[in-house]
């Protein structure tokens, strides 16, 4: 197969919701999916749980939170799929963030009794900015839901985007039936926790007074009047209006009882975008392009305590990555070969010899990556849209085990350069101050200080509101600036200027008497 083709048969996407919604269980339906040749019986279906719930950390089993983003691939009707895994839990919104640079598009799960909730709001407003494709997967229509109607009116107002349902529930709940195709003109009957694949009855008129036979005479009066509001309501499905991320097309179902899935995936490898085009500093990365490029979107720490070594997540922008192949580091100007590069699939990590655009690979890494870092044949670009964001949590970090401080020093300066936080050495006092933009993060960082490292650490109250990175073309303003704030400037890790507010009024103060400064919320500027 050739470049073109293997790019024509990917599709690598995210799905994301609030925690509880289902990404967990529709994620798992889906590798039954691409599994299901192989696994028919329970016990295979059981291991592919394993793989699903990402479990590289321990701390992560602590705490039941899917901290690590892992990838799963997996083959379906001659396509190439590729879920990223995101953390549920708001704490790790930024990794959430890093991985939706990496994928084509998006599926989101609405928890069909609770609608749509806060922190698919966040992520929604991610994919907004970005203009990913999106499509909503209604779960738990099991369950006693919300009004199909409102639902829908729900996600076009607090999404803010255009819906078009393409299946429509049959009763919800107790009374519910099943679901009728909209996209593929068929009746979908429930039957819950059924594991195989439903047939599905064909069927492209709801009129046919047949219907009545499947779902009995007030489901059918009533599916068709709704039918007929929506095909009145809402205009005909149009796939680039999706794929412009103007058009969410909707589907409902119960990821639990294995229902409502399979057309999902069937719908999504139709309309799903290919790998896209993405942007460098220097120029746009088409995939087709014949030499290879891709960035490191996610670092992540090996399972093993006793070997420090690390898997950088490339995402695979142009070109074919081969296996042993001299590649450029652009950052850091070397070349590096890679002998075990791995590939993700549903049921196991294995090393790989080739791979396409659109596809993830897992760099073994003793510490050249961090996160962003670009790899190329030997060209010098620079790929865009990994920032870091302004932290808004703050600590001081101190040595608790003065026997350890080379071990600290090391543990932190490698957990930052996989985005777990950010490092800021404060320029009146010279002590060092951990940012994030969640609390659970300090916990973490203490935690794998302590488990990786053997190093242990503890925190400082500072209070601080924001960090803000400020450069300036005026450099005596700037100057005069930093000498004023003298107590408030720090530099981050790559020696930048930041300037630490300690309240919101300080910081408007600031940007109103220093005119010619910028103040700069992401660092990518
Ligand atoms: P996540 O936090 O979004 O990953 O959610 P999970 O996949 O872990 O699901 C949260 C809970 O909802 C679990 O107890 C699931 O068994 C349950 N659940 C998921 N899908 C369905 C569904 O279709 N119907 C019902 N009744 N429960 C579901």
């Amino acid at each position: 197969m050739g470049l073109i083709e293997e790019i024509q048969r990917r599709r690598t996407f995210a799905i994301i919701s609030h925690p509880d919604a289902g990404k967990t269980t529709l994620t798992e339906k889906l590798l039954l999916f691409g599994g299901a040749i192989h696994v028919a019986g329970a016990v295979k279906s059981n291991k592919i749980k394993k793989t699903a719930t990402s479990d590289f950390m321990e701390i992560e089993k602590q705490r039941g939170i899917s901290v690590a983003t892992s990838v799963m691939g997996f083959e379906y009707k001659d396509h190439k799929v590729n879920i990223l895994d995101t953390p549920g839990h708001q704490d790790f919104a930024e990794d959430t963030f890093r991985t939706l640079t990496a994928v084509d598009s998006v599926i989101i799960v609405v928890d069909a009794a609770k609608g749509v909730e806060a922190q698919t709001r966040k992520l929604m407003e991610v994919c907004r900015m970005r203009k990913t494709p999106v499509m909503v997967f209604i779960n738990k229509m099991d369950r006693p839901s919300k009004d199909a109607f409102d639902l829908l009116d729900e996600i076009e107002e607090e999404l803010k985007i255009k819906v078009r349902p393409l299946s429509w529930p049959i009763g919800n709940g107790p009374t519910f039936q099943g679901v009728y195709n909209i996209f593929e003109s068929n009746l979908n009957l429930f039957e819950a926790s059924k594991q195989t694949v439903q047939e599905s009855i064909a069927f492209s008129d709801v009129n046919n007074p047949e219907l009545e036979g499947y779902i009995g005479e007030s489901a059918s009066e009533l599916l068709r009047e709704e039918i007929e509001l929506v095909e009145g309501v809402y205009p005909d499905f149009d796939i680039n209006e999706y794929l412009k991320g103007d058009l969410a097309p909707v589907f409902f179902g119960s990821a639990l009882n294995n229902f409502g899935v399979n057309e999902l995936l069937n719908c999504f490898i139709t309309i799903a975008p290919t790998p896209q085009p993405s942007s460098t500093i220097q120029r746009d990365i088409n995939p087709d392009e014949n030499k290879f490029t891709g960035f490191v979107f996610k670092i992540h720490a090996n399972m093993d305590p006793n070997h420090r070594n690390r898997i950088a997540f490339v995402k695979i922008c142009s070109g074919k990555f081969e296996r042993n192949k001299n590649y450029h580091h652009v950052r850091q100007g070397k070349n590096f070969k890679f002998s075990s590069p791995t590939a993700f699939m549903a049921e196991k990590k294995s090393i790989i010899d080739e791979a396409f655009p659109g596809d993830i690979v897992g760099l073994p890494d003793s510490g050249n990556f961090i996160i962003g870092d670009t790899i190329t044949e030997g060209e010098k670009i620079n790929f865009k849209g990994l920032p870091s964001f302004s932290p808004e949590l703050f600590r001081y970090i101190e040595n608790a085990d003065p026997m350890k401080s080379k071990q600290l020093a090391k543990g932190i300066d490698q957990l930052m350069d996989e985005g777990v936080a950010q490092l800021f050495t404060s320029q009146f006092n010279g002590r060092k101050i951990i940012g994030t933009v969640g609390a659970l993060q300090f916990e973490v960082i203490e935690h794998r200080l302590n488990n990786e490292y053997n190093a242990k650490c503890r925190y400082e109250p500072i209070n601080l509101y924001k960090a803000c990175w400020v450069r300036s073309k005026n450099t005596a303003q700037l100057e005069d600036f930093k000498r004023r704030k003298n107590q408030y400037m720090a530099k981050d890790k790559q020696g930048r200027d930041v300037f630490l507010a300690d309240s919101a009024y300080m910081l408007q103060l600031a940007q109103q008497n220093f005119e010619d400064i910028e103040f700069h919320f992401t660092s990518e500027f």
